[in-house]
């Protein structure tokens, strides 16, 4: 976990968020910087730079579960929604800890910008 990782102070606890689900793999919290009513990132407890960097095919897939889960809880798995991983400068990553977004409660432009 190393100490100079946004996220990783956030499982940690050092750095406040808002919490909405953690199990012992992940944990989910609300974007300080929403960009849908909701807006969501799930996060691995362990320091994995980024998706290119990941090792546990199953790690990704708690990951996901984790989203749908709360997809359904935000009530937002009719109406549909977006899971995102930014990967890479292309792509617009800006923290270097693996993330999902969970994006939804309302309707998503294709093709992203
Ligand atoms: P990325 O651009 O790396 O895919 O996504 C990083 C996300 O982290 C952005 O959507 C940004 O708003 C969010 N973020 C950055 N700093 C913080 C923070 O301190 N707390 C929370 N809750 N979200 C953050
Ligand atoms: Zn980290």
């Amino acid at each position: 976990m190393p100490d100079d990782c946004l996220f990783c102070r956030i499982v940690r606890g050092v750095v406040p968020a808002t919490l909405v689900a953690k199990n012992d793999d992940c944990i989910a919290f609300r974007d300080v910087n929403p960009q849908a009513p909701t807006h969501i990132l799930i996060v691995p407890r362990e320091h994995i730079s980024s998706l290119d960097a990941a090792k546990d095919p199953e790690m990704i897939g708690k990951v996901a579960f984790m989203a749908a889960e709360l997809a359904r809880a935000e009530g937002i798995a009719t109406t549909g929604y977006r899971t995102v991983i930014n990967t890479g400068a292309d792509a617009g990553e800006t923290v270097h800890h693996l993330h999902m977004h969970l994006l939804g409660g309302r309707v998503l432009k294709w093709p992203p910008g």
